[in-house]
């Protein structure tokens, strides 16, 4: 079972693994001929859980799994091999990823990526978007497949077969208001001024320095960053509150707040971000969900 899917339940619905094993159990009765693992995408739909994930490590690549984006490092490659297939002759390659939560082996049948995975060094790190994970037949073990459907980058060189067949970012003029979608591009400006959102908890109502009636008793200051980001096409205004502050001021490594804002705000990083649009009139407004930086070149 995808045990990161019960892990998100157990966040968001302060239900204990035991409850959702015995759920499943449940349901099982019910529905006898479900698996295990639809019942528990059923369970996580119902908690408001989406139960679509991309980004995995190595050790929850334990069954077949059809999309999978990883980032590993290289760590032996075995020569290519010339096998017939359906009296076709084909090249394969396997070499072997590893990161911090243990190692796979990786199959393809991709010229390219066979040639860019030869003249890579062990140790370089590689990227894989949209690959498949599924048991060899022949010694039970799982391996990562890279299809034609993938992607890969080596220490940020791009190799591309599809490009739409990775992760569907939408343009900002595409988003609906109200909608949730993945974009992809460049902060292009951050603003320095009004970085904090400060609220007096006893009114829940936002102050400038301090509360009228309850002066800093009940204070919190949450960080407000606001910028400017554009996917190539159209920009809009962003807004990243919070923990999603924390993950864009952590692109930078500079300690000092200002210089962190004055490092990102020049376009050089290209990040994925998860937002919801909010659109009045012609005015674009963004809030970012999540924040993770991209090491493709999209472009
Ligand atoms: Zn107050």
């Amino acid at each position: 079972m995808e045990e990161w899917i019960i892990d998100k339940i157990t966040e968001k619905n302060n239900k204990s693994r035991e409850e959702i094993l015995n759920l499943i159990s449940q349901r099982k009765n019910q529905f006898p001929e479900l698996t295990e693992d639809a019942i528990l995408r059923m369970l996580a739909t119902e908690n408001g859980v989406i139960p679509i994930k991309r980004d995995y490590k190595i050790k929850e690549i334990n069954q077949r799994i059809n999309h999978v984006n990883l980032s590993a490092k290289i760590k032996r490659k075995f020569p290519p091999r010339t096998v017939t297939v359906k009296g076709r002759e084909a090249k394969v390659m396997n070499f072997v990823v590893e990161d911090e939560t243990g190692e796979m082996p990786v199959v393809t049948w991709n010229e390219n990526y066979i040639d860019k995975i030869m003249s890579s060094k062990d140790g370089e790190k590689i990227s894989i978007a949209n690959a498949y994970s599924k048991e060899n037949p022949f010694n039970g073990i799982i391996e990562l497949n890279l299809g034609s459907g993938s992607a890969i980058s080596i220490n940020s060189t791009v190799t591309k077969q599809k490009e739409e067949t990775k992760i569907e970012y939408k343009k900002i003029k595409e988003i609906k208001d109200g909608e949730t979608a993945d974009i992809n591009g460049f902060i292009t400006r951050l603003f320095s001024e009004d970085i904090y959102l400060i609220r007096c908890n006893i009114c829940k109502k936002k102050v400038d320095v301090e509360c009228d009636i309850h002066k800093d008793k009940a204070l919190s200051k949450t960080l407000r960053i606001r910028g400017i980001f554009d996917d190539g096409i159209y920009s809009s205004s962003i807004t990243f509150f919070d923990k999603q502050a924390d993950s864009l001021l952590n692109l930078s490594q500079n300690q000092d707040i200002k210089e962190k804002l004055n490092d990102i705000s020049f376009g050089l990083y290209q990040l994925n971000i998860n937002a919801k649009m909010n659109k009045f009139n012609d005015n674009y407004s963004l809030t970012a969900r999540k924040v993770t930086k991209t090491g493709y070149n999209l472009s």
